[in-house]
């Protein structure tokens, strides 16, 4: 269930309530591939947009950019407090010693002394320097626990308020939740009409874990495009909103936060105008049966090598589970 907490211009911002007790606001500006972009969306979004919550990730390589965002969005009379930032640790961060240096890494490009949601970013360990697609020996073993261990430990000293995962499977979150000692607050994943994941979802729902969708629309150029799908059109028209506005909604009424991406200031500010109305059940219903449902993120460039492994194809990474 999503909670109307607070108001930002004017609006009624709806927020979920994470394990930890905080409130992540139910939708954020997505920032990868911002580059110098990002401090202007981040401005536009905190300021002119009533958004709170801002997703970024080292390997994004817009954090500063997002950072002064922040910056002048607190100058112009926002308080920390009233943020929900999220930032992702990198895959040739993913063993035990380089958690904490990346993490303060992180906190100096953002300029901030606390992050509200730390996030492994994908579960596999590349080597620094790792080619796209992946050489023999890029992709290396993965200490799960001992990486978690000290996510816990960055919790524990406050350095960040809630940690969690992205890109599980039913598998990897299972063996997560075998050893951890503080469960994850949010899992982040691939969501939209086009591939609405519901294993996922569940188990998530199941152990209380709150999903933030990724991709809400699809992504970018070679991604999905919702915008322009029929059903997603159709249901647009009616409801007299624009297709951004229902793929948004859609994810919410999922009890999912949101996290869509943009540049323009026009659509940044129109895609959270997404509080004083409601997708009708069957049209709902019909969001929930689009067919062809397929992944756009599937990590196959970052992480499959064909003939020398570990992973050989995209299933392997997925656990086999799609
Ligand atoms: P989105 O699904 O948010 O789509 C972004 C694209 O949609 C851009 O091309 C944008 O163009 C366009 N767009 C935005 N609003 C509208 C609108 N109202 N109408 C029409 N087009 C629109 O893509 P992302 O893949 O960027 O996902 C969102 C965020 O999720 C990321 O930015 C990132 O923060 C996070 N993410 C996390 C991942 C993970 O592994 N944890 C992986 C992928 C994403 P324009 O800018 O011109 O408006």
């Amino acid at each position: 269930m999503a909670h109307a907490t607070f108001t930002a211009e004017g609006q009624n911002m709806e927020s979920f309530r994470l394990l930890s007790g905080h409130k992540i606001p139910a939708v954020g500006l997505g920032t990868w591939r911002s580059g110098s972009q990002a401090t202007h969306a981040v401005v536009t979004a905190l300021v002119e947009g009533g958004y709170r919550h801002i997703d970024t990730a080292w390997e994004y390589g817009d954090q500063k950019e997002v950072g002064q965002g922040i910056k002048r969005a607190m100058h112009a009379g926002l308080e920390r407090r009233d943020l929900f930032v999220t930032s992702k640790l990198w895959c040739t961060e993913l063993s035990p010693e380089r958690v904490r240096p990346a993490l303060q890494n992180t906190l100096k490009e953002l300029q901030l002394e606390y992050l509200d949601l730390y996030l492994i970013h994908w579960p596999f360990r590349l080597r620094e320097g790792a080619s796209r697609p992946p050489k023999a020996g890029d992709v290396l073993d993965f200490d799960m626990e001992g990486v978690w261990r000290e996510m816990e430990k960055l919790a524990k000293d406050n350095l960040v308020r809630n940690i969690g995962v992205c890109n599980f499977t039913v598998t990897k979150l299972n063996k997560l939740l075998g050893f951890a000692e503080l469960i994850p607050s949010v899992c982040q994943m691939e969501m939209h009409p086009g591939w609405r994941n519901d294993t996922m979802l569940e188990l998530c729902k199941k152990n209380h874990i709150h999903v933030t969708a990724y991709s809400p629309l699809g992504s970018q150029e070679g991604g999905r495009d919702l915008i322009h799908d029929q059903t997603v059109d159709r249901i647009a028209k009616k409801l007299n909103k624009t297709p951004g506005q229902v793929l948004v909604k859609w994810g919410i009424q999922r009890g999912t936060s949101v996290i869509p991406k943009s540049l323009n200031p026009d659509r940044i500010k129109e895609n959270i105008k997404v509080f004083d109305w409601v997708i009708p059940e069957q049209d709902f219903q019909a969001l929930n049966s689009i067919p062809d449902q397929k992944r756009v993120l599937d990590g196959e460039d970052l992480f499959v090598n064909k003939t020398e492994g570990p992973y050989r194809t995209v299933a392997d990474l997925w656990d086999h589970e799609d």
